[in-house]
């Protein structure tokens, strides 16, 4: 878990593993009881796309110059950012917890990878051709592109989704982050070691101290 939001620019945390659940995971605490959403307007929509790596600062740069010029556009774009990140976090969070995902999820994340995958590219790499993404149009929602690639990639992997966990404080009420568990022997139990692993730890300390 994080912080609350500080200016002028806060530092998403990138722990999840795939860029799907990262962008789920740009809420602290717990939806619905403590959360704190850091993903506030189109412009942190940018910022986080940048800090993930989904395009560099000059296309950001380009994007926001776009959004002052589109500003109900943008204003669209961000609200329906939100309504597919929730998706993806409910979709993902329901696999963790071995339950099935709600339908309208599957098909609000569906329709997404249907816009998404219109503007894959194949370009020109070290060794002949690659995947990317349209680089030169002036579509505001380039960012959620490979969000809602991974998601679909994570989605159909037999040998990825299960290794996707929700954080161990997840069940005290107090992280609802998604990560995928890559240790070798599957013990990864917290979004992050030095945030909620140690809180976990210093109460179990605290606990054994008690008793
Ligand atoms: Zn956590």
């Amino acid at each position: 878990m994080a912080q609350p939001p500080r200016s002028p620019e806060w530092q998403y945390e990138l722990l999840g593993g795939r860029l799907c659940l990262d962008f789920a995971n740009t809420v602290s605490g717990l939806r619905g009881v403590d959360e704190r959403d850091h993903l506030t307007d189109y412009a942190a929509l940018v910022s986080w796309g940048r800090q993930a790596g989904t395009f560099d600062e000059q296309r950001a740069r380009a994007l926001l110059a776009q959004a002052r010029r589109r500003p109900a556009e943008a204003e669209a774009v961000f609200r329906a950012a939100i309504a597919l990140r929730e998706a993806i976090h409910r979709i993902f969070r329901a696999f963790a917890r071995e339950d099935d995902p709600v339908q309208a999820d599957l098909d609000l994340l569906s329709g997404a990878l249907g816009r998404a995958l219109s503007h894959r590219r194949i370009r020109r790499g070290s060794a002949c051709c690659a995947l990317g993404w349209d680089e030169g149009g002036e579509e505001l929602d380039a960012m959620l592109w490979p969000v809602v690639a991974s998601a679909a990639e994570l989605l159909v992997s037999a040998e990825q989704l299960p290794r996707l966990r929700i954080c161990g404080l997840h069940e005290s009420g107090e992280c609802g982050w998604l990560f995928l568990d890559e240790t070798r022997n599957h013990t990864r139990r917290w979004c992050s070691m030095k945030d909620c692993g140690n809180r976990a730890k210093a109460r179990r300390h605290y606990q054994r101290a008690r008793t």
